[in-house]
Order: C-alpha cells, then sequence, then structure tokens
C-alpha cells in the first residue's frame, strides 16, 4: 500500500517545528510513525502537510528531578521499559510500554506517539476497499457514526495502553506551542470526542511528561487483554495504582470508551478502607459500571463490562504482590 502525497519537513528545533504548525493547520506530527502511516496507508488520515520530529535533539530522555521523573516526547517505548530507574520505580510504566504490538513498534514507537495515538473502530481501521462496502463513517469524514448509527457524532475507542498507567499516576503533560510551554493534567489532554480526541491548541506538540514524586512512591501495575499475545492493541487494559500508607487507590481503564477513563468511583469507594475480600468483591462490581463500552472492535459491550471486573481484580492483586515484596 502507498502513502498518500504530502509536503515534508523535518525541523531541526521545536520553535522550528511549532512554527511550521502553526502555519500549517492541517499538518499533522511524524514520530515514530507506527500509527500515522499506517491510518494514512488506509486513507482515513490523508494530511497534505507532515512534519516529521524525530531530528530534533533533546526530546529523548528519562530523568529523575526532585523525586518527579520526566519523560520526553520522542522516547521510544524501549527505551521505557528497559530503562532501570523505570524498572525500578515504575514497574507499571515499564509493563504497559512492553505491551504494546510487536518489538518493531516498541523500538519505533514513541511516548507521545503512543500518547497521542488515533482512536480506533472496526469501521474506521480498515482499508480503502473494506470500507467501501458502506457509506464513509463520521470519523473518516463521512456523516454518520455506523457504531451507533448516529449523525455527526464518533464512538470510537481510545485503545492507547500507556494512557491509563499515567492517568493513575497523575502524570502531567508539558506541551509547546507559538505562545511558549504550557502544563496540563493528562485527564485534560483526552477531549472525549471520538473525532478529534485531543485538547490540543493549532501549533500545540507534547513536549514531555512529569510523574509526580507523590506516584512515583506508590506502585502501579497495569494489566492486558488482547486477542494475541503479541502484535494487538487492547481489548481492555487496566492500571492499578496503590498508596499502601494512605489507603490511597486509583483505578483507569483503557478500550472502553472515547477516552482512557479514571474509575472516580471504584476509587472513592476504597479510598481509605484496607483491601478486605468484601471490599474488593464490591468494587469488583462498581468496576462494569464506570464506562459504557460500545461495539468498536468484534468484542461486545457486555463481554468488556464483565471482564472490566475481572481485569480490575487481576490489577489488585498483581499491584498489592507487589507493593508487599
Ligand atoms: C499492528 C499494530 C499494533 C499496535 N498495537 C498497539 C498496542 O498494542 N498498544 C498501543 O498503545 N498502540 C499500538 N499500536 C499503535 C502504535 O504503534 C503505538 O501507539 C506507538 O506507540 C505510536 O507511537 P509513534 O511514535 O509510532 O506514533 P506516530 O504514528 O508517529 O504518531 C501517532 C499520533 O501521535 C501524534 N504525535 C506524535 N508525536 C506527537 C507529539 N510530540 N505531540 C503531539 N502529537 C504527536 C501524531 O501526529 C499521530 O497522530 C499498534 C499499531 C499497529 C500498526
Amino acid at each position: 500500500m502507498r502513502l498518500p502525497k504530502f509536503e515534508y519537513f523535518e525541523p531541526k528545533e521545536i520553535k522550528e517545528a511549532v512554527g511550521i504548525l502553526q502555519d500549517q493547520p492541517s499538518a499533522r506530527i511524524l514520530a515514530g510513525g507506527t500509527d500515522l502511516l499506517v491510518n494514512m496507508k488506509h486513507r482515513v488520515e490523508s494530511p497534505p502537510v507532515i512534519v516529521n520530529i524525530k531530528r530534533i535533539q533533546g526530546l529523548d530522555f528519562i530523568r529523575g528531578e526532585n523525586g518527579d521523573v520526566r519523560i520526553g516526547a520522542l522516547t521510544t517505548l524501549k527505551r521505557i521499559y528497559t530503562d532501570p530507574m523505570i524498572m525500578e520505580k515504575l514497574p507499571g510504566l515499564a509493563g504497559s510500554a512492553s505491551s504494546v504490538g510487536s518489538y518493531h513498534h516498541q523500538v519505533m514507537g514513541t511516548l507521545a506517539g503512543n500518547i497521542c495515538q488515533q482512536n480506533r473502530c472496526k469501521y474506521f481501521n480498515q482499508s480503502r476497499m473494506w470500507r467501501s462496502a458502506k457509506p464513509l463513517c463520521f470519523k473518516a469524514g463521512g456523516e454518520i457514526c455506523h457504531v451507533v448509527n448516529k449523525k455527526g457524532i464518533c464512538y470510537s475507542s481510545y485503545c492507547g495502553d500507556l494512557a491509563p498507567v499515567l492517568l493513575v499516576m497523575n502524570a502531567k503533560i508539558v506541551l509547546i506551542g507559538k505562545a511558549g510551554p504550557r502544563e496540563i493534567s493528562m485527564e485534560n489532554l483526552f477531549s472525549g470526542n471520538g473525532k478529534a480526541p485531543l485538547n490540543l491548541i493549532t501549533g500545540e506538540m507534547l513536549k514531555e511528561i512529569i510523574i509526580p514524586s507523590e506516584s512515583v512512591k506508590g506502585v502501579c501495575c497495569y494489566e492486558k487483554l488482547a486477542n494475541r499475545e503479541s502484535i494487538d492493541f487492547p481489548i481492555l487494559g487496566t492500571a492499578f495504582w496503590v498508596s499502601v500508607q494512605n489507603r490511597e487507590y486509583r483505578v483507569a481503564f483503557t478500550a472502553v470508551d472515547q477516552k482512557p477513563l479514571r474509575g472516580q468511583r471504584i476509587e472513592s469507594f476504597l479510598s481509605g478502607n484496607d483491601l478486605t475480600e468484601e471490599i474488593l468483591d464490591q468494587a469488583c462490581d462498581l468496576a462494569d459500571k464506570v464506562a459504557k463500552p460500545v461495539k468498536t472492535s468484534i468484542y461486545s459491550p457486555s463481554y468488556k463490562r464483565k471482564m472490566m471486573g475481572r481485569q480490575f481484580r487481576s490489577a489488585v492483586d498483581k499491584t498489592i504482590g507487589r507493593s508487599i515484596s
């Protein structure tokens, strides 16, 4: 499959990249390309301008700073899960990075590309020939969302593996645009609109993420359910974070909504409690009420909801096991 035609830029500095993105509002950033280029080949995305940011120095780093952990946008997934500090302090993040796609995706794929990846749907992520059997879906430029048969709305799912882990660690995102850098919470990066999943201002790009020291002190695990063990997006992913001392718990899910979803109802229910069998059973029952998945893949919403409770329980067990050892 060939790529469509596009104008190509290779800036060497962030300022230059931001300038191009600002002047060309329909331009798209290219990092590892493992998401964008596939979508372009399928003609579900055809940006007229591509800005390859891989030549920009200083965006590939992992460093500790006053207890916080900072990771640059262009840091590859492989670097994340093989870094000794991440392996020791943030095994949940390492686990989610090593669960992405195949080894090739991990070597090429970057932190920012993973977080900012396009939403997915069985009517969208298909070849042009497959899609020609139906009118274009709303996300691909048509009028109707075939998932719910409604106009002007898109129910595609966010399926990134790293976002739920970063959500439970209350990560902050540093964006850089024409007006300089700004910091937002991971939660505020996602719009919940399947057609345009990110809250980015024109010209902005993700520069780095900051995981605050209080989250680094807790323990986190990520559980993933996928069709195949390798090369597959999550059918469902659950991240769980715990501060045993403070009896504070955080949970987030991926692949169940238009954005990665924090399980606030579960968190408030668990907060301040010991994780007894009885409490956990009740929390598992709450898990399947956190999201209302729709049929964006071959898996039924009821199957996903059932699995949310089970996967939540298995993420809790893994995290508690890790925090004791
Ligand atoms: C077969 C297959 C299997 C996959 N399996 C998984 C999986 O299991 N889990 C998973 O999470 N992903 C999966 N992916 C998706 C993808 O490989 C990964 O998410 C990867 O980490 C994307 O990173 P990238 O650098 O290649 O992104 P790119 O393709 O370069 O970019 C992805 C998106 O992010 C935007 N972007 C990139 N950098 C920035 C930035 N600095 N600021 C703002 N926007 C930016 C781009 O414009 C683009 O829209 C899979 C892909 C394929 C083809």
